[in-house]
């Protein structure tokens, strides 16, 4: 399996992923990322927790090293509904 990857300028909301597994169809944000300091992810959201495939990877990093989630948590909050729920494990490691 390989997870697809884009930049974060790319068109990546638009894009209808696909689980290899369970041939789950829908974009990132139904996916439900996971964000990291520069990059997030999504796995498959229909697969069974612990075997999801990862589906693609967002890099929003601007090269320098620094952490781009709040300006990015807060860029997608804007424009969308909130995001799955809250407990995300990646989000209670803000640096
Ligand atoms: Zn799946």
């Amino acid at each position: 399996m390989s997870a697809r990857h884009f930049n974060y300028e790319d068109d990546w909301e638009n894009e209808i992923l696909e689980c290899p597994k369970c041939h789950w169809k829908g974009t990132f944000k139904e996916a439900g990322p996971n964000f990291f300091g520069e990059v997030m992810d999504c796995e498959c959201p229909n697969c069974d927790f612990f075997e999801a495939p990862m589906l693609a990877i967002v890099n929003y990093s601007v090269g320098d090293g620094t952490d781009q989630r709040p300006r990015i948590l807060k860029q997608i909050q804007s424009l969308e509904t909130p995001i799955g729920e809250t407990g995300n494990p990646a989000l209670d490691n803000l640096e």
